[in-house]
């Protein structure tokens, strides 16, 4: 991404690239700090109202602006950015249930975008967390979270990658290795698949009648 040389470069190069972004009109950059730069947007959705989160109804009654959220995005232009989220409160005439806007790219809450959080693993990836957290300036235990979250459905997803690459081998080598979880008493067998040097299960135990 390119860095434009001055500061008034910066605020019209952000502005036209949060134009028409996640949804949003109407964005105002009114904070820039001098030793750490910072930006922060004012943002308003395009839409004026929001439809039922129950009844996915569209007859919405708008009640108003009850504080704003602060959500740190993806840095751009060399600046940390944040996010000023309008929590805008609504009302469904169906049911008279009363919700607040619900934003597509932030979980309900969470002080990070979906896009940050995506982001934060990768840089997690050969580095120890408190690292991580020195370098995208986010507290050790936001990273740690993120960080679990993801080595969980990566985890997950990559198994069964391995395991469908192997049920559809033709000549499947199975390698058998068991492990000590505590020396002498609690074994555990890995099982691979020798031919496409993969790891594929752990099953509890290692005697015969175990496996
Ligand atoms: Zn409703």
């Amino acid at each position: 991404m390119r860095v434009p040389p001055n500061k008034s470069a910066r605020y019209t190069d952000a502005l036209s690239f949060y134009q028409g972004f996640m949804g949003f009109t109407k964005i105002k950059n009114y904070c820039n700090r001098k030793n750490r730069p910072t930006d922060s947007h004012r943002c308003e959705p395009i839409e004026l109202k929001q439809s039922c989160l129950i009844c996915k109804s569209n007859q919405t009654i708008r009640r108003g602006i009850s504080y704003r959220r602060t959500v740190r995005h993806l840095d751009a232009f060399g600046c940390r950015v944040y996010l000023k989220l309008p929590a805008i409160r609504l009302s469904c005439k169906a049911y008279i249930a009363a919700f607040v806007w619900h934003y597509e790219f932030v979980a309900p809450n969470k002080r990070y975008t979906k896009a940050f959080e995506t982001t934060l693993p990768k840089q997690a990836i050969g580095a120890t967390i408190t690292h991580t957290a020195r370098v995208t300036e986010t507290p050790a235990t936001t990273v740690a979270r993120i960080v679990k979250t993801w080595k969980k459905k990566e985890a997950s997803r990559v198994q069964q990658a391995c395991q469908h690459k192997a049920s559809h081998c033709q000549n499947l080598v199975l390698g058998l290795d068991d492990f000590a979880i505590r020396k002498g008493h609690t074994y555990n067998t890995g099982l691979h698949d020798l031919r496409n040097g993969t790891f594929l299960d752990i099953i509890p135990g290692r005697t015969i009648l175990e496996l």
